[in-house]
């Protein structure tokens, strides 16, 4: 897994935030950009990674105004498996329900094109460590639980969810 120093620039406003509290569940996400994201580039991922930040962060309107990046961890492309916000805090990644609740985002709109097999893979291993190491019981994609409609995670890796098992 590469730690966050490996893409984040600044450091996150931790008394702003929540403890995780026990971990019942992870959440999957596509970063969703219209344009798309299908590099396997590490440094392109990294300056994805800093784009999402950036919104996640800056104050609203220009952005969601919160105190980190708001999943927990990133899959790129190649696969490579990103840490982003500490699992010692809650995320925002889904609105009133993120007490307990791990947040990956695959780096992708998979609205647009279905998941590299590489990118697919390390989700499954992830899923599978957190339920190892945090007892997460549950996996949804985030349109499982939002309150408003969602497309996220995208249709192709929605459809793929269900293969996985925490
Ligand atoms: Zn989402």
């Amino acid at each position: 897994m590469l730690p966050r120093q490996a893409w984040a620039v600044g450091t996150p406003d931790l008394d702003a935030m929540i403890p995780l509290g026990d971990c019942t569940a992870i959440t999957v996400h596509h970063s969703g950009f219209p344009e798309g994201f299908t590099s396997s580039a590490m440094a392109d991922a990294a300056a994805n990674l800093r784009a999402i930040m950036e919104f996640h962060t800056s104050a609203p309107p220009k952005g969601r105004g919160w105190a980190d990046i708001g999943y927990h961890f990133a899959i790129d492309p190649a696969g490579r498996v990103w840490e982003l916000r500490s699992v010692k805090f809650q995320g925002a990644h889904v609105k009133n329900h993120n007490a307990g609740n791990l947040g990956v985002v695959c780096l992708g709109n998979f609205d647009l094109h279905p998941l590299p097999q590489e990118q697919f893979a390390a989700l499954r291993k992830l899923v599978a460590m957190a339920g190892r190491r945090c007892g997460v019981l549950r996996i949804y994609g985030h349109r499982d639980l939002a309150d408003n409609a969602t497309s996220c995670p995208g249709a192709y890796l929605w459809s793929q969810l269900k293969s996985i098992k925490p």
